[in-house]
């Protein structure tokens, strides 16, 4: 088969994405991009009941967020258009109308409550080959009173004329050859007269086919409908075009058993929204991966091993590796449970990835929060510094707010623990071995610094402890020197004599 790679992403604007349809974009966009094909984007709204206005605009604000680029679709437009289905009615009828001319698909015109009353006495009714004898469709009413009814005004769907008894071969290349006898799927409905609007299934294998898309890549979820599309491609004789089926594993609980939901990330506090998303009904806000303080980077790669793995134990990987190790046959059957910590993991790791001054830009707005103004290339000092203590950016300020503003107080224990009667006049001392300094880098200042504590007999331990509460304002943060260096001379000596002077 030398057909040209080209998949789908095919949301139903219903509300915002979940983190599991980005981990679905996502294997798409790598599939794609490693066979050189296309990524399309293609808006499946024929379900007006459950339109979520915004929904289609987030999704696409996610998807170029985390750097998946469409090639065609709603906003890029391609030969295919218009990508959104609301806007290809024209097209759907006429595919209705080839299946009724075939025979392999009837009007229907029971209305909701003669189905309902069918349910009260038929129990586990299902409309399909045993029973569509009993109802009223184009099957059993006689042609003129079909048209005649049509005519009048009466709404109809129409169904699906499954045969029951044949084996349906599903091909996925990720489950294998997955069988299902036909008895089991009832007569779907593929269109309604009253919003002249097919329904999902419909409108999805004739716009696959249309679209000649090569590969159905998609959640789990949809494997129950893999049959009945599959016989759709057979009603239309579009067998040899029929795309590859590939459904991707759940994402499931962190504790493993069941899947993912809004709820787990609602009690364990993590988003499973790519965005922060506001309910345009209720003005319930749900967190996002952005808001939170991910990189893109870190999302995409933590995202892409939820169901896959390279064959070995690589972890971190760029878009352009993935790309390069993605396929789809090493994509794997069970779930993959959602290890949200691993997921920290990640942004910490691309923290330290990301040049420092990239860092400095996103930390720069956290700063101007707190009321500090210092240079761009001051703050990229203190990032090189702190970095690796933290998974967010928003999280450096605890980390490094002692480069920026001396301290205000001295913690208490600190302070009994590590300030000897002896402190303030060795403190006043060193201040006058750090006046003597001329290059204050932090390499010369400790050689000096510890030269001058040996040459006293002090206790290293002591000096530096009482020196770091002065500076710090308790014991934390990166090496001494590295401190000192950074703030500078003047400043060091500053906090110094602050501290002499406050500390009791
Ligand atoms: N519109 C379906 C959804 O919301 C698409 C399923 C498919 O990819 O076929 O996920």
């Amino acid at each position: 088969m030398s057909q040209k790679v080209r998949v789908r992403f095919a949301p139903s604007p219903t509300g915002p994405l979940h983190i599991g349809g980005v981990r679905t974009a996502l294997y798409n966009y790598l599939f794609a991009k490693k066979n050189n094909g296309d990524f399309i984007l293609r808006i499946e709204d024929t379900d007006s009941q459950r339109f979520v206005p915004g929904a289609e605009e987030y999704i696409i604000e996610a998807l170029t967020w985390l750097g998946l680029r469409f090639d065609e679709g709603t906003h890029a437009g391609g030969a295919h258009a218009p990508y959104r289905q609301s806007e290809r009615k024209e097209i759907y009828k006429k595919y209705v109308d080839i299946l009724l001319e075939k025979g392999t698909a009837y009007i229907a015109f029971d209305t909701p409550e003669e189905l309902a009353a069918k349910r009260e006495v038929v129990s586990n009714f299902q409309y399909d080959a045993s029973t569509r004898s009993e109802m009223r469709n184009s099957l059993t009413l006689p042609e003129n009173e079909v048209q005649s009814l049509i005519d009048a005004g009466n709404q109809y769907v129409v169904r699906f004329k499954i045969e029951p008894g044949q084996e349906v071969l599903v091909n996925d290349v990720i489950r294998g050859e997955v069988k299902y006898n036909s008895s089991v799927l009832d007569d779907k409905v593929l269109y309604k007269s009253a919003d002249h609007l097919p329904t999902y299934h419909l409108a999805n294998i004739v716009d696959d086919h249309l679209m000649e898309i090569s590969h159905v890549i998609r959640g789990e979820e949809w494997l129950p409908s893999a049959p009945l599309h599959v016989l759709l491609y057979q009603a239309f004789g579009w067998e040899d075009t029929m795309p590859q089926f590939a459904h991707l594993p759940l994402l499931l609980k962190p504790e493993g058993n069941g899947k993912l939901s809004k709820r787990d990330g609602d009690r364990l506090g993590f988003p499973v929204f790519p965005l922060e998303w506001k309910d345009p009904h209720s003005g319930e806000i749900s967190s996002g991966y952005r808001e939170s303080g991910y990189l893109p980077e870190a999302v995409i790669n933590f995202l892409a091993l939820l169901g896959w793995n390279p064959g070995n134990d690589q972890e971190i990987m760029s878009m352009d590796e993935l790309i390069q190790l993605f396929s789809l046959e090493k994509c794997s059957k069970s779930g993959a449970k959602f290890d949200y910590e691993k997921g920290k993991w990640f942004n910490h790791q691309y923290i330290q990835l990301r040049p420092n001054s990239e860092i400095a830009n996103i930390f720069y707005p956290i700063l101007e929060e707190k009321g500090v103004d210092f240079p761009l290339q001051y703050i990229e000092m203190v990032v090189g510094l702190v970095k690796e203590r933290v998974n967010f950016v928003k999280e450096l300020w605890d980390q490094s707010s002692f480069f920026f503003v001396a301290p205000e107080a001295y913690d208490e224990k600190v302070v009994k623990k590590r300030w000897k009667e002896e402190s303030p006049a060795q403190m006043q001392e060193l201040i006058e071995v750090l006046q003597g300094i001329s290059d204050f880098s932090a390499h010369n200042q400790e050689e000096i610094v510890k030269g001058w504590i040996e040459s006293k007999g002090y206790h290293l331990g002591n000096i530096m402890n009482a020196f770091r509460l002065a500076v710090v304002g308790e014991s934390k943060g990166p090496h001494m020197f590295d401190i000192t260096a950074v703030i500078g001379k003047d400043e060091t000596v500053a906090r110094l004599e602050k501290a002499i002077l406050n500390i009791k």
